[in-house]
Protein backbone atom coordinates (compact mmCIF):
# COMPACT_ATOMS: atom_id res chain seq x y z
CA UNK A 1 0.00 0.00 0.00
CA UNK A 2 1.59 3.54 -0.85
CA UNK A 3 1.08 5.89 2.03
CA UNK A 4 0.46 9.56 0.88
CA UNK A 5 2.02 11.93 2.65
CA UNK A 6 1.72 15.97 2.37
CA UNK A 7 4.86 15.67 0.65
CA UNK A 8 4.77 12.42 -1.65
CA UNK A 9 1.62 14.59 -2.94
CA UNK A 10 3.30 17.59 -3.63
CA UNK A 11 5.91 15.78 -5.80
CA UNK A 12 3.20 14.07 -7.65
CA UNK A 13 1.12 17.00 -8.84
CA UNK A 14 1.45 20.81 -9.66
CA UNK A 15 -0.04 22.39 -7.47
CA UNK A 16 -2.28 25.71 -7.29
CA UNK A 17 -0.69 28.82 -5.65
CA UNK A 18 -3.05 27.72 -2.83
CA UNK A 19 -0.66 24.47 -2.67
CA UNK A 20 -4.17 22.93 -3.43
CA UNK A 21 -4.90 20.87 -6.89
CA UNK A 22 -8.34 20.58 -9.04
CA UNK A 23 -10.68 18.33 -7.16
CA UNK A 24 -13.05 16.57 -9.85
CA UNK A 25 -14.52 14.46 -7.47
CA UNK A 26 -17.82 13.27 -7.81
CA UNK A 27 -18.66 14.12 -3.84
CA UNK A 28 -17.78 15.08 -1.63
CA UNK A 29 -16.86 17.23 -4.39
CA UNK A 30 -14.84 20.71 -4.38
CA UNK A 31 -15.84 23.59 -2.12
CA UNK A 32 -15.29 27.39 -2.69
CA UNK A 33 -11.54 28.12 -1.40
CA UNK A 34 -12.89 31.42 0.33
CA UNK A 35 -15.26 29.35 2.27
CA UNK A 36 -12.94 26.41 3.68
CA UNK A 37 -11.02 29.80 4.75
CA UNK A 38 -13.99 30.97 6.62
CA UNK A 39 -14.65 27.68 7.85
CA UNK A 40 -11.15 27.39 9.41
CA UNK A 41 -11.42 30.28 11.11
CA UNK A 42 -15.05 29.61 12.79
CA UNK A 43 -13.88 25.60 13.79
CA UNK A 44 -11.48 27.79 16.20
CA UNK A 45 -13.72 30.77 17.56
CA UNK A 46 -17.17 31.70 15.66
CA UNK A 47 -18.44 35.47 15.25
CA UNK A 48 -16.10 36.49 18.79
CA UNK A 49 -17.81 34.37 20.98
CA UNK A 50 -14.89 32.42 21.70
CA UNK A 51 -15.95 29.12 20.75
CA UNK A 52 -15.38 27.26 17.66
CA UNK A 53 -19.10 26.28 15.33
CA UNK A 54 -18.38 22.53 16.49
CA UNK A 55 -18.72 23.11 19.79
CA UNK A 56 -21.38 25.34 20.17
CA UNK A 57 -25.14 23.98 21.73
CA UNK A 58 -27.69 23.89 18.81
CA UNK A 59 -30.09 25.79 20.93
CA UNK A 60 -27.66 28.60 21.37
CA UNK A 61 -27.88 32.22 20.30
CA UNK A 62 -24.71 31.97 17.72
CA UNK A 63 -26.04 28.33 15.90
CA UNK A 64 -29.87 29.86 16.33
CA UNK A 65 -27.95 33.12 13.99
CA UNK A 66 -26.28 30.17 11.92
CA UNK A 67 -28.99 28.37 11.17
CA UNK A 68 -31.51 31.22 10.76
CA UNK A 69 -28.95 32.94 7.82
CA UNK A 70 -28.67 29.63 6.32
CA UNK A 71 -32.75 29.48 6.08
CA UNK A 72 -32.79 33.28 5.00
CA UNK A 73 -29.92 32.36 2.71
CA UNK A 74 -31.28 29.89 0.80
CA UNK A 75 -34.57 31.16 -0.10
CA UNK A 76 -33.29 34.45 -0.75
CA UNK A 77 -30.73 32.89 -3.66
CA UNK A 78 -34.13 31.59 -5.57
CA UNK A 79 -37.01 33.54 -4.63
CA UNK A 80 -38.63 30.58 -2.42
CA UNK A 81 -42.21 30.69 -2.18
CA UNK A 82 -43.28 31.24 1.56
CA UNK A 83 -45.68 27.76 1.20
CA UNK A 84 -42.12 26.48 1.11
CA UNK A 85 -40.04 24.88 4.18
CA UNK A 86 -36.82 24.15 3.72
CA UNK A 87 -35.20 21.86 6.03
CA UNK A 88 -31.98 20.03 7.11
CA UNK A 89 -32.39 16.43 7.42
CA UNK A 90 -29.98 13.67 7.91
CA UNK A 91 -29.32 9.98 6.57
CA UNK A 92 -28.04 11.40 3.35
CA UNK A 93 -30.15 11.91 0.07
CA UNK A 94 -30.54 8.13 0.05
CA UNK A 95 -33.17 7.96 2.82
CA UNK A 96 -35.53 10.30 1.15
CA UNK A 97 -35.82 6.95 -1.24
CA UNK A 98 -37.88 5.83 1.62
CA UNK A 99 -39.41 9.15 3.57
CA UNK A 100 -41.00 9.99 0.14
CA UNK A 101 -42.94 6.91 -0.28
CA UNK A 102 -43.55 7.16 3.44
CA UNK A 103 -44.97 10.27 3.54
CA UNK A 104 -46.42 11.06 0.65
CA UNK A 105 -48.02 7.63 -0.58
CA UNK A 106 -50.39 5.10 0.87
CA UNK A 107 -49.88 1.73 -0.18
CA UNK A 108 -52.55 1.17 -2.36
CA UNK A 109 -51.96 4.85 -4.26
CA UNK A 110 -48.81 4.16 -7.01
CA UNK A 111 -46.28 6.55 -7.37
CA UNK A 112 -44.74 7.45 -11.10
CA UNK A 113 -40.81 7.00 -11.36
CA UNK A 114 -38.60 8.10 -14.46
CA UNK A 115 -35.37 6.00 -14.10
CA UNK A 116 -32.80 7.58 -16.02
CA UNK A 117 -29.23 6.32 -13.74
CA UNK A 118 -28.38 4.39 -10.85
CA UNK A 119 -29.57 6.64 -8.38
CA UNK A 120 -33.11 7.02 -9.76
CA UNK A 121 -33.28 3.43 -9.97
CA UNK A 122 -32.06 3.06 -6.55
CA UNK A 123 -35.35 5.63 -5.30
CA UNK A 124 -37.90 3.55 -7.48
CA UNK A 125 -36.64 0.38 -5.78
CA UNK A 126 -36.35 1.49 -2.44
CA UNK A 127 -39.75 3.02 -2.41
CA UNK A 128 -41.40 -0.83 -3.50
CA UNK A 129 -41.29 -1.18 0.67
CA UNK A 130 -44.32 1.48 0.56
CA UNK A 131 -46.51 -0.60 -1.96
CA UNK A 132 -46.88 -0.35 -5.87
CA UNK A 133 -44.98 1.96 -7.76
CA UNK A 134 -44.23 2.28 -11.40
CA UNK A 135 -41.68 3.08 -13.97
CA UNK A 136 -43.33 5.80 -15.98
CA UNK A 137 -40.09 5.50 -18.50
CA UNK A 138 -36.19 4.75 -18.56
CA UNK A 139 -33.44 5.22 -20.28
CA UNK A 140 -31.82 1.63 -19.88
CA UNK A 141 -32.11 0.64 -23.29
CA UNK A 142 -29.34 2.77 -24.14
CA UNK A 143 -27.47 3.02 -20.60
CA UNK A 144 -28.64 5.92 -19.58
CA UNK A 145 -27.08 7.98 -22.06
CA UNK A 146 -30.31 9.80 -23.14
CA UNK A 147 -33.39 11.96 -20.97
CA UNK A 148 -36.89 10.38 -22.21
CA UNK A 149 -38.85 13.03 -23.58
CA UNK A 150 -42.55 13.87 -22.29
CA UNK A 151 -44.16 11.64 -24.78
CA UNK A 152 -41.98 8.96 -23.61
CA UNK A 153 -43.59 9.23 -20.07
CA UNK A 154 -46.57 7.01 -20.02
CA UNK A 155 -48.01 8.17 -16.56
CA UNK A 156 -50.04 6.24 -14.06
CA UNK A 157 -53.76 7.22 -13.20
CA UNK A 158 -53.82 8.99 -9.81
CA UNK A 159 -50.30 8.91 -9.47
CA UNK A 160 -49.23 10.11 -5.74
CA UNK A 161 -46.32 11.62 -7.43
CA UNK A 162 -43.64 11.72 -9.90
CA UNK A 163 -40.24 11.64 -9.57
CA UNK A 164 -37.22 12.23 -11.13
CA UNK A 165 -33.46 12.39 -10.63
CA UNK A 166 -32.33 16.14 -12.59
CA UNK A 167 -28.78 15.53 -12.63
CA UNK A 168 -27.19 11.27 -13.19
CA UNK A 169 -24.29 11.99 -11.41
CA UNK A 170 -22.85 8.67 -12.82
CA UNK A 171 -24.07 8.31 -16.24
CA UNK A 172 -23.57 12.17 -16.88
CA UNK A 173 -27.26 12.99 -18.18
CA UNK A 174 -29.28 16.13 -17.06
CA UNK A 175 -33.03 17.29 -17.73
CA UNK A 176 -32.18 20.37 -20.36
CA UNK A 177 -35.23 22.20 -21.75
CA UNK A 178 -34.74 21.96 -25.87
CA UNK A 179 -35.45 24.46 -28.50
CA UNK A 180 -37.80 23.74 -31.42
CA UNK A 181 -34.76 22.58 -33.34
CA UNK A 182 -34.18 20.14 -30.70
CA UNK A 183 -31.03 21.96 -29.22
CA UNK A 184 -29.93 22.36 -25.94
CA UNK A 185 -30.74 25.33 -24.23
CA UNK A 186 -29.08 24.26 -20.85
CA UNK A 187 -32.36 25.23 -18.98
CA UNK A 188 -33.52 23.07 -16.47
CA UNK A 189 -36.63 20.77 -17.80
CA UNK A 190 -38.98 19.72 -15.68
CA UNK A 191 -41.31 16.78 -17.03
CA UNK A 192 -44.70 17.49 -17.76
CA UNK A 193 -47.83 15.41 -15.38
CA UNK A 194 -50.61 15.45 -15.21
CA UNK A 195 -52.26 17.98 -12.91
CA UNK A 196 -52.60 17.64 -9.31
CA UNK A 197 -49.76 14.77 -9.62
CA UNK A 198 -46.96 16.00 -7.78
CA UNK A 199 -43.40 16.53 -9.10
CA UNK A 200 -40.82 15.58 -6.71
CA UNK A 201 -37.45 15.41 -7.56
CA UNK A 202 -33.92 14.40 -6.59
CA UNK A 203 -31.57 17.59 -6.95
CA UNK A 204 -28.60 16.06 -5.27
CA UNK A 205 -25.82 16.46 -7.95
CA UNK A 206 -26.98 19.79 -9.92
CA UNK A 207 -28.98 22.16 -7.46
CA UNK A 208 -28.16 25.66 -7.99
CA UNK A 209 -25.96 24.98 -10.61
CA UNK A 210 -28.55 27.15 -13.12
CA UNK A 211 -31.58 29.49 -12.29
CA UNK A 212 -34.63 26.79 -10.74
CA UNK A 213 -38.36 27.67 -10.39
CA UNK A 214 -39.44 25.62 -7.32
CA UNK A 215 -43.14 26.85 -7.83
CA UNK A 216 -42.80 23.37 -10.34
CA UNK A 217 -42.09 21.45 -7.29
CA UNK A 218 -43.84 19.83 -4.24
CA UNK A 219 -40.77 18.74 -3.31
CA UNK A 220 -37.13 18.71 -3.66
CA UNK A 221 -33.80 16.97 -2.25
CA UNK A 222 -30.40 16.78 -2.52
CA UNK A 223 -27.26 15.86 -0.56
CA UNK A 224 -25.35 18.73 0.52
CA UNK A 225 -21.59 17.39 -0.69
CA UNK A 226 -21.63 18.45 -4.04
CA UNK A 227 -23.15 22.03 -4.73
CA UNK A 228 -24.22 22.96 -1.42
CA UNK A 229 -21.41 22.01 1.36
CA UNK A 230 -20.22 19.02 3.11
CA UNK A 231 -21.61 15.48 3.81
CA UNK A 232 -23.98 15.34 6.61
CA UNK A 233 -27.16 16.86 5.94
CA UNK A 234 -29.96 17.11 3.15
CA UNK A 235 -31.49 20.04 2.25
CA UNK A 236 -35.42 19.25 1.34
CA UNK A 237 -37.48 21.74 0.08
CA UNK A 238 -41.33 21.14 0.58
CA UNK A 239 -44.47 22.34 -0.36
CA UNK A 240 -46.84 23.32 2.52
CA UNK A 241 -49.59 20.81 1.64
CA UNK A 242 -47.02 18.09 1.44
CA UNK A 243 -46.36 18.39 5.14
CA UNK A 244 -50.45 17.23 5.51
CA UNK A 245 -50.65 14.17 3.72
CA UNK A 246 -51.69 11.43 5.89
CA UNK A 247 -50.87 8.30 4.32
CA UNK A 248 -52.70 4.68 4.57
CA UNK A 249 -50.96 1.69 5.07
CA UNK A 250 -51.39 -1.72 3.69
CA UNK A 251 -54.78 -3.11 5.79
CA UNK A 252 -56.16 0.94 5.31
CA UNK A 253 -55.31 2.08 8.76
CA UNK A 254 -53.29 5.23 9.07
CA UNK A 255 -50.03 4.65 8.73
CA UNK A 256 -47.91 5.27 11.95
CA UNK A 257 -44.73 7.27 10.57
CA UNK A 258 -42.15 7.50 13.01
CA UNK A 259 -41.78 11.27 14.31
CA UNK A 260 -37.92 11.73 12.92
CA UNK A 261 -38.99 10.45 9.98
CA UNK A 262 -41.91 12.91 9.16
CA UNK A 263 -41.02 16.19 7.09
CA UNK A 264 -43.65 18.24 9.82
CA UNK A 265 -41.27 17.04 12.39
CA UNK A 266 -38.71 18.77 10.83
CA UNK A 267 -40.70 21.83 9.43
CA UNK A 268 -42.47 22.24 13.07
CA UNK A 269 -39.34 22.77 14.90
CA UNK A 270 -36.70 24.76 12.05
CA UNK A 271 -34.99 21.24 11.91
CA UNK A 272 -33.79 20.76 14.89
CA UNK A 273 -35.98 18.15 17.16
CA UNK A 274 -33.25 17.01 17.89
CA UNK A 275 -29.11 17.40 17.67
CA UNK A 276 -28.91 18.54 14.14
CA UNK A 277 -25.98 18.07 11.77
CA UNK A 278 -24.84 21.71 13.21
CA UNK A 279 -21.15 21.60 11.38
CA UNK A 280 -22.99 20.34 8.02
CA UNK A 281 -25.84 23.11 8.22
CA UNK A 282 -22.95 25.43 9.15
CA UNK A 283 -20.96 24.92 5.70
CA UNK A 284 -23.92 25.16 3.59
CA UNK A 285 -25.25 28.04 5.14
CA UNK A 286 -20.99 29.55 3.94
CA UNK A 287 -21.87 28.09 0.53
CA UNK A 288 -25.52 30.05 0.49
CA UNK A 289 -23.53 33.10 1.60
CA UNK A 290 -20.79 32.34 -1.50
CA UNK A 291 -23.46 31.68 -3.56
CA UNK A 292 -25.70 35.06 -2.91
CA UNK A 293 -22.00 36.54 -3.57
CA UNK A 294 -21.98 35.61 -7.50
CA UNK A 295 -24.39 38.36 -8.74
CA UNK A 296 -23.13 40.61 -10.10
CA UNK A 297 -23.68 43.24 -13.15
CA UNK A 298 -27.62 43.60 -12.44
CA UNK A 299 -27.56 39.62 -12.88
CA UNK A 300 -29.03 36.98 -10.12
CA UNK A 301 -26.26 35.02 -8.41
CA UNK A 302 -28.04 31.98 -10.43
CA UNK A 303 -27.76 33.99 -13.47
CA UNK A 304 -24.07 34.33 -13.40
CA UNK A 305 -23.50 30.43 -11.83
CA UNK A 306 -25.42 28.95 -14.52
CA UNK A 307 -23.47 31.53 -17.42
CA UNK A 308 -20.31 29.87 -15.83
CA UNK A 309 -21.19 26.19 -15.70
CA UNK A 310 -22.23 26.57 -19.60
CA UNK A 311 -18.57 28.19 -20.13
CA UNK A 312 -16.68 25.39 -17.70
CA UNK A 313 -18.48 22.32 -19.44
CA UNK A 314 -18.23 23.57 -22.68
CA UNK A 315 -14.28 24.11 -22.36
CA UNK A 316 -14.20 19.88 -22.18
CA UNK A 317 -17.40 19.23 -24.43
CA UNK A 318 -15.71 21.09 -27.44
CA UNK A 319 -12.61 19.01 -26.89
CA UNK A 320 -15.14 15.80 -27.08
CA UNK A 321 -16.81 17.25 -29.99
CA UNK A 322 -13.61 17.69 -32.02
CA UNK A 323 -12.05 14.49 -31.15
CA UNK A 324 -11.77 10.86 -33.09
CA UNK A 325 -10.24 9.54 -29.81
CA UNK A 326 -12.83 10.61 -26.95
CA UNK A 327 -16.10 9.22 -26.81
CA UNK A 328 -18.77 11.09 -24.69
CA UNK A 329 -21.26 8.89 -22.73
CA UNK A 330 -24.23 11.34 -23.27
CA UNK A 331 -26.68 12.74 -25.52
CA UNK A 332 -25.35 16.21 -26.54
CA UNK A 333 -28.52 17.01 -25.77
CA UNK A 334 -28.55 15.77 -22.40
CA UNK A 335 -25.21 16.55 -21.74
CA UNK A 336 -24.42 17.46 -17.65
CA UNK A 337 -23.39 20.66 -16.66
CA UNK A 338 -21.87 19.25 -13.53
CA UNK A 339 -20.62 15.00 -14.45
CA UNK A 340 -18.87 15.20 -17.58
CA UNK A 341 -18.55 11.35 -18.78
CA UNK A 342 -16.00 9.71 -21.43
CA UNK A 343 -14.02 7.24 -22.67
CA UNK A 344 -11.16 6.95 -24.58
CA UNK A 345 -10.35 4.14 -27.27
CA UNK A 346 -9.46 1.50 -24.83
CA UNK A 347 -9.84 0.96 -20.81
CA UNK A 348 -6.03 0.73 -20.57
CA UNK A 349 -5.45 4.36 -21.89
CA UNK A 350 -8.85 5.48 -19.42
CA UNK A 351 -6.19 3.76 -16.84
CA UNK A 352 -3.35 5.71 -18.16
CA UNK A 353 -5.23 8.62 -18.48
CA UNK A 354 -6.76 8.49 -14.82
CA UNK A 355 -3.13 8.05 -13.61
CA UNK A 356 -1.38 10.87 -15.52
CA UNK A 357 -4.26 13.36 -14.82
CA UNK A 358 -3.51 12.39 -11.52
CA UNK A 359 -0.23 13.14 -11.55
CA UNK A 360 -0.60 16.56 -13.38
CA UNK A 361 -2.63 17.60 -10.45
CA UNK A 362 -6.30 17.01 -11.76
CA UNK A 363 -7.57 14.44 -9.28
CA UNK A 364 -10.66 12.10 -8.54
CA UNK A 365 -11.62 11.57 -12.25
CA UNK A 366 -12.00 7.73 -12.62
CA UNK A 367 -15.21 6.91 -13.59
CA UNK A 368 -17.64 5.08 -11.73
CA UNK A 369 -17.48 1.47 -11.52
CA UNK A 370 -20.82 0.89 -13.04
CA UNK A 371 -19.63 2.87 -16.29
CA UNK A 372 -15.63 2.73 -16.40
CA UNK A 373 -13.88 5.40 -18.31
CA UNK A 374 -13.55 9.09 -16.62
CA UNK A 375 -16.01 11.24 -15.39
CA UNK A 376 -15.22 14.81 -14.79
CA UNK A 377 -17.08 16.59 -11.54
CA UNK A 378 -17.38 19.97 -11.71
CA UNK A 379 -19.38 21.37 -9.52
CA UNK A 380 -20.24 25.39 -8.86
CA UNK A 381 -16.74 25.69 -7.24
CA UNK A 382 -14.69 24.11 -9.79
CA UNK A 383 -13.33 26.93 -11.05
CA UNK A 384 -13.07 27.86 -14.63
CA UNK A 385 -9.13 27.70 -14.60
CA UNK A 386 -10.04 23.78 -13.61
CA UNK A 387 -11.97 23.33 -16.69
CA UNK A 388 -9.29 24.49 -18.95
CA UNK A 389 -7.01 22.90 -17.22
CA UNK A 390 -8.46 19.87 -17.95
CA UNK A 391 -9.19 20.39 -21.34
CA UNK A 392 -5.33 21.53 -22.58
CA UNK A 393 -4.54 17.99 -20.45
CA UNK A 394 -6.99 16.72 -23.33
CA UNK A 395 -6.22 18.25 -25.82
CA UNK A 396 -2.04 17.18 -25.07
CA UNK A 397 -3.02 13.42 -23.87
CA UNK A 398 -4.73 12.50 -27.05
CA UNK A 399 -1.64 14.07 -29.20
CA UNK A 400 0.89 11.95 -27.66
CA UNK A 401 -1.95 8.31 -27.36
CA UNK A 402 -4.17 9.44 -30.44
N1 LIG B 1 -28.86 10.98 -5.70
C1 LIG B 1 -27.86 11.44 -6.47
C2 LIG B 1 -28.21 12.15 -7.75
C3 LIG B 1 -26.54 11.27 -6.08
O1 LIG B 1 -25.56 11.72 -6.87
C4 LIG B 1 -26.25 10.61 -4.87
C5 LIG B 1 -24.84 10.42 -4.36
N2 LIG B 1 -23.83 10.61 -5.19
C6 LIG B 1 -27.32 10.12 -4.11
C7 LIG B 1 -28.60 10.33 -4.55
C8 LIG B 1 -27.07 9.39 -2.82
O2 LIG B 1 -26.65 10.31 -1.89
P1 LIG B 1 -26.17 9.91 -0.43
O3 LIG B 1 -24.86 9.23 -0.56
O4 LIG B 1 -26.09 11.26 0.27
O5 LIG B 1 -27.19 9.02 0.18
Amino acid sequence: MTTITPSSLKSAVTPLASGRIFNFSAGPGCLPEEVLKQVQADCFNIAGSGIGILEHSHRGKVFDKVLAEAFEDFRAISNLPKNYQVLFLTGGATTQNYMVPLNLKSYSETADYVTTGYWAEKALEHAKVYGTVTEAATSKDKNHSYIPSDAQIKHSPKAAYLHYCSNNTIFGTEWHELDAAGNNTWRHRVPTAPAGVPIVCDMSSDIYARPIDFTKFAMVYAGAQKNLGAAGTTLVVIRDDMLEKKPTDKDGSAREIPWLLQYRTFAKDESRPNTPPVFAIYICGQVFKWIRKQAEGGRSCLDVIGERNIRKAGLVYSVLDSSKFYKGHAHPTARSLMNLTFKCPTPELDDKFCKESTAAGLDGMKGHRSTGGMRASVYNAMPEAGCKALADFMREFERKNG
